[in-house]
């Protein structure tokens, strides 16, 4: 490890919605906001196409060219983006410790973890293929697109359940794959589901292609997992609601979580069980998941450390 320590008054983990809107209004507080932005800078969103449901773009935007403005107006009031990623932290005193790229120590009075959630995929090439072509892993974003078309998804819980009664809303029909012969989701929405008269819940089949012409999705191939038998349906759309992956491995045993590992905060706020660290985004919300819900927890993450620095400064106790 290199003996070189930095100190920060913010550090700002991640750089999807939340993070970056932490650092517009941290910046702004005169907070010198640093921010590592991960390997994958611009989080999630740089994998989607059309940004349609995000306030201020009235023809609408793609991904990577929001992530692309965040980003300036991040860097516009000083925030220091540097790309990199926070392989361990050490939260056992103050100031914390956090090592970037396994050989940089920083130092930080406050920390804004906005490291987001990875959506789970099938894994199959032909997913790859079509992602944003046809394969979309939120049906909130990417349904409006399908309006009027077939479209099938696969999963069982209850993101599968909500996502496909909402696109039951805009889409002729629905096929729901599903791979076992029951459901996750709780028996209410499991009632949504089988009582919407476009959707067809397919049981006990898995997904083994997805069918397209190089362009788009035009299908796909199902298997029945007890006969073996293979069917293709024609669908414009196919949507993979399976679960998400909290990027939260580096804070276990320091932060507390849920059992899926999503951060756990206050309720109505952004503060985590450690002193002047904070959570914001998708880290801690497996409920609303949305670009304009994630901006707006870094925005109450910034105004949260914020606080936190001034109380301290002037020895007030805050939660
Ligand atoms: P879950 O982990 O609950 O469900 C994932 C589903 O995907 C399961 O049905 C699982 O099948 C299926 N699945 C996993 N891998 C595959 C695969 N390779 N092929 C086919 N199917 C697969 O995730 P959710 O995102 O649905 O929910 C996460 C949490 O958020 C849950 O606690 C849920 O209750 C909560 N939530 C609550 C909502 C609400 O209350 N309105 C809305 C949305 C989420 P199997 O069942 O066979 O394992």
């Amino acid at each position: 490890m290199s003996e070189e320590i930095e100190h920060v008054q913010c550090l700002i983990i991640g750089s999807g919605p939340a993070g970056y809107t932490a650092a517009i209004y941290a910046a702004r507080a005169d907070l010198k906001p640093i921010m590592y932005t991960g390997m994958e800078p611009g989080g999630q969103l740089t994998q989607t196409t059309e940004v349609d449901n995000f306030p201020g773009y009235p023809l609408g935007v793609t991904g990577p060219v929001m992530m692309e403005d965040f980003r300036k107006q991040a860097e516009r009031f000083g925030t220091d983006i540097r790309f990199g990623y926070v392989s361990a932290v050490d939260f056992s005193s103050l100031p914390h410790k956090v090592i970037v790229d396994d050989i940089k120590t920083i130092t930080a009075d406050t920390i804004i973890i906005s490291t987001g959630a990875t959506a789970k995929w099938l894994g199959l090439p032909s997913e790859q293929r079509y992602n944003g072509f046809g394969v979309s892993a939120c049906a909130v974003c990417d349904g409006f697109f399908f309006k009027g078309q077939d479209v099938a998804i696969v999963g069982a819980g209850d993101t599968a359940a909500e996502e496909a009664t909402y696109l039951a809303k805009l889409c002729k029909k629905v096929y729901m794959l599903v791979r076992r012969d029951e459901f996750r989701a709780s028996k209410a929405m499991v009632h949504r589901v089988l009582n919407t008269p476009n959707i067809e819940v397919i049981y006990n089949t898995e997904t083994k292609e997805i069918l397209g012409n190089g362009k788009n999705v035009t299908g796909v191939r199902t298997v029945n997992v007890e006969t073996g038998a293979e069917t293709d349906i024609p669908v414009e759309g196919f949507f993979v609601a399976i679960g998400h992956t909290p990027n939260t491995g580096i804070f276990k045993g320091w932060l507390d979580m849920d059992e899926v590992g999503y951060l756990k905060t206050i309720p109505g706020t952004t503060v985590t069980n450690v002193e002047g660290v904070f959570a914001s985004g998708d880290v801690q919300d497996s409920y609303y998941r949305q670009a304009v819900t994630a901006a707006g927890s870094g925005c109450m993450a910034a105004l949260d450390a914020e606080r936190y620095l001034a109380a301290k400064e002037h020895d007030v106790k805050v939660v």
